[in-house]
């Protein structure tokens, strides 16, 4: 009893002077804090006087001093241990006083809300996050669309490049009987400057390679205009090799490559 009659001696002194243990009093009840709870601002209020205040006023703000407060405050450890160890008959007084199931909802029910307005805070956030995270995934994805295109831009590029640079390798691929004029004139270009003549006529006639192969010394002078003995002989016997081995033979160095990788039969073996 004299224990109690001291504390509450203690608290008396400390509610008229404004001491500092004026820290352990409520700014809304103006009694010892039971469950205190600090805000951004810095003062402290029972949890259940909060829960009160927010019921009533329906404001996220300082009972006291009306500043807004973030998320959902927590109880201030060091506040309830030290009035737990200084004033504990009277805290045990206080919380019998206020025990009661309604108070214990309306402290369930405000931490509730202020959860609910703190995880509505961070799914914005995150929400924001997520549009950030968009926002970069898409420049992300031009840069790729961009490295794509140029790649196949630079890809196209090359393929043009290497189809002209390579007439002469198609020609040994491509069975005569497909050349087309444009082929006729290339294998009459290889087998050497004295064709000349003949390549205008075999542009002008629009000679392909079916009339190419079908053709013999005389039809030679009708498609080509070759008079020449010489020069008939030779065509006809080219036109031969065409048809006897159905492939235009290398006249380069890397059409002989080319041949050798394709077949064990030597030019030599076929001439
Ligand atoms: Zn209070
Ligand atoms: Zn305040």
């Amino acid at each position: 009893m004299d224990y109690e009659d001291n504390e509450e001696g203690q608290l008396n002194v400390f509610q008229r002077q404004g001491s500092m243990e004026s820290e352990f009093i409520c700014g809304c009840c103006s009694d010892l804090l039971i469950q205190p709870t600090t805000l951004t601002c810095g003062h402290s209020f029972c949890r259940l006087c909060l829960a009160q205040w927010f019921t009533q006023s329906r404001k996220r703000t300082c009972p006291f001093c009306q500043q807004a407060y973030l998320g959902c405050p927590g109880v201030n450890i060091t506040i309830k241990n030290l009035i737990e160890k200084s004033y504990s008959r009277k805290l045990s007084e206080r919380e019998v006083e206020v025990r009661s199931v309604e108070n214990e909802e309306l402290i369930r029910k405000f931490e509730q809300s202020l959860q609910g307005v703190a995880q509505t805070t961070g799914s914005q956030n995150r929400l924001q996050g997520n549009v950030f995270q968009n926002v970069g995934n898409l420049r992300f994805q031009g840069f790729c669309s961009g490295i794509c295109v140029m790649g196949g831009i630079i890809l196209l590029l090359y393929l043009v490049m290497f189809w002209r640079n390579s007439g002469s390798d198609l020609l040994i691929h491509k069975p005569p009987i497909r050349w087309s004029t444009n082929d006729v004139v290339q294998w009459l270009t290889d087998l050497g400057s004295w064709t000349v003549d003949y390549r205008m006529e075999a542009m002008r006639n629009e000679i392909d390679g079916r009339l190419l192969v079908a053709a013999d010394n005389a039809s030679l002078e009708t498609i080509l205009n070759v008079t020449n003995v010489l020069h008939k002989k030779a065509i006809s016997n080219a036109i031969w090799q065409l048809k006897e081995f159905n492939m235009k033979l290398p006249g380069s160095l890397w059409e002989y490559k080319v041949i050798e990788s394709l077949s064990n039969r030597k030019p030599s073996a076929m001439l």
